[in-house]
């Protein structure tokens, strides 16, 4: 093993305050009833702040300020004028980058490494490209004069907070609406650095709220009466019933869901490459992402080959302090995430799966989860059926063409996929018979603001990203 000198990221950069209240019509203010909770670094379990937790009379009061400010406001502002303020927020973005990047590593426990060149540009990046439609509605395919929808609510998870914050409000705002939007309860604080941006840009009040809290805040918000449109990106369980909730209203629904990629590879592509891929697909953000490649399906004949690259690539991943810049993988996010995981884990090793995992210290304190690989998994196991959202890959092996093809849609979602070859008709072939909202080639965890990402059967309806991002938020 090699050994490297710490080389932390200073976390002086940030200021975090002892406590926040609620983002609504352009200031913070305390909740109506005084309830708080505290979030938590979870690489060291320390108390970062207190942070107000929304109630319904809450909800009430930034629905009625989004209301206002759209009536009043947004609505009515030219298309160029909303995108001078899109493009003032994206600098100050780029701007306090450093200050926004510490504080996600630290709230998430996701290495400075990925909140530095990852989760911040990918953020800036959204706010430039939907400023620039915001004065070309008219030219994005959806009728002459579209229309934007009133209000949105807006509920995020916590594996990409300031990200998933980008991909609700920046289209949102680009085409017209309002937002309330509701960060995930282990991750508020890169959203309520995101309401100081707003006021240091001048947004006008009402425009965006933030109302911190944890799942009945979201459901207060999602059930309002007051909201025309939900964009909800989470759990497929608490998706199905926001949408059970929203039938029969006028509430126009997005929802993006859960995720079981498959990334298959073949016999001819290139394994030492194929196999940093893999690595990327399941280790990435400590494998919380909707979109991991979490079943790898091997061509039966380079199975030995792959695996022992795979291994040896896997004792060289570096576990520990996400302000490291020396560290892959940090910390899983939250306790009740890590007993998930460790749940679903035992249950692979009990269902006769083989586990193995390289020889990794983990630090005391905090919550921590070994990259871990099963092998001789079959369809039928639980670790090949349910998403894990940790880093955890099952190893399943397949045959034919075909057989890839029916094992790797051989699950109730259909977010993402990968394939490896050197053969493109066969990246084509593919492609076309993978029932996934997105097809990697050769590459994973590819992001762009330009291309649409969104999922097919349980992983939701309804796309983020690109033109078709917009239609979303307008009334077409
Ligand atoms: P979750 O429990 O569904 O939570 C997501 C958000 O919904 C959180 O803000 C949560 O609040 C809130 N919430 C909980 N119950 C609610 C309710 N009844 N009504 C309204 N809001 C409610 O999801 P999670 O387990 O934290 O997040 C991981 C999931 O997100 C995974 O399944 C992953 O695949 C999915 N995901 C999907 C995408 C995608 O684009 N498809 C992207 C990222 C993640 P609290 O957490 O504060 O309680
Ligand atoms: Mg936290």
């Amino acid at each position: 093993m090699f050994e490297y000198a710490p080389a932390p990221e200073s976390r002086a950069v940030v200021d975090i305050k002892a406590s926040y209240g609620l983002f609504i019509d352009g200031a913070f203010s305390d909740p109506a009833d005084g309830a708080s909770f505290k979030t938590i670094n979870p690489a060291s379990e320390e108390v970062l702040s207190e942070v107000a937790e929304g109630g319904p009379a809450d909800v009430d009061r930034a629905v009625a300020a989004a209301r206002k400010a759209y009536d009043k406001v947004w609505s009515r502002m030219p298309g160029r004028d909303r995108a001078k303020y899109l493009y003032r927020i994206a600098r100050i973005i780029q701007e306090r980058g450093r200050e926004l990047a510490v504080l996600e590593s630290l709230d998430n426990g996701k290495p400075i490494r990925e909140s530095r060149d990852v989760d911040i540009p990918l953020v800036a990046a959204h706010f430039f490209y939907y400023a620039g439609w915001a004065d070309k509605l008219p030219y994005a395919g959806f009728g002459p004069a579209p229309r934007p929808l009133g209000v949105a609510a807006q509920v995020i998870p916590w594996n990409f907070p300031l990200l998933m914050l980008a991909w609700k409000i920046a289209p949102a705002l680009a085409a017209g609406n309002t937002v309330v939007l509701k960060p995930a309860e282990t991750t508020p604080l890169t959203a309520l650095l995101f309401a100081e941006i707003c006021q240091q840009a001048d947004l006008p009040p009402g425009v965006v709220n933030i109302v911190t809290g944890a799942g009945d805040t979201g459901r207060a918000l999602v059930e309002h009466a007051g909201v025309d449109k939900i964009a909800f990106t989470g759990s497929t369980e608490v998706g199905k019933a926001i949408a059970r909730s929203a039938a029969g209203s006028r509430k126009k629904v997005t929802l993006e869901l859960g995720g079981k990629a498959a990334n298959v590879l073949f016999e001819d592509a290139p394994i030492d490459q194929a196999v940093e891929g893999i690595v990327n697909g399941i280790f990435f953000n400590q494998g919380h992402v909707c979109c991991a490649g979490s079943r790898l399906l091997v061509q039966e004949s380079v199975y030995e080959p792959v695996l022992a690259s795979l291994k040896r690539r896997m004792a060289r991943l570096r576990v520990g302090d996400p302000l490291d810049k020396n560290t892959d993988i940090g910390a899983i996010n939250s306790a009740a995430q890590l007993e998930r995981i460790r749940t679903l884990s035992d249950i692979g090793g009990e269902e006769g799966a083989e586990r193995w995992s390289p020889p990794c210290d983990l630090p005391d304190n905090g919550f921590w989860f070994a990259p871990t690989i099963f092998t001789g998994v079959t369809q039928a196991h639980r670790i090949a059926r349910e998403e894990i959202f940790g880093p955890v890959l099952s190893v399943l092996t397949f045959r034919t063409p075909a057989e890839a093809v029916e094992k790797a849609n051989n699950t109730p979602y259909g977010l993402s996929a990968g394939v490896w070859t050197e053969k493109g008709s066969r990246i084509l072939w593919m492609a076309d018979r993978l029932r996934a909202g997105v097809v990697w080639a050769n590459t994973f965890n590819k992001f762009d603001p330009t291309s649409p990402f969104g999922g097919y059967k349980e992983s939701g309806y309804g796309r983020e990203g690109g033109r078709h991002g917009l239609e979303a938020y307008l009334d077409v």
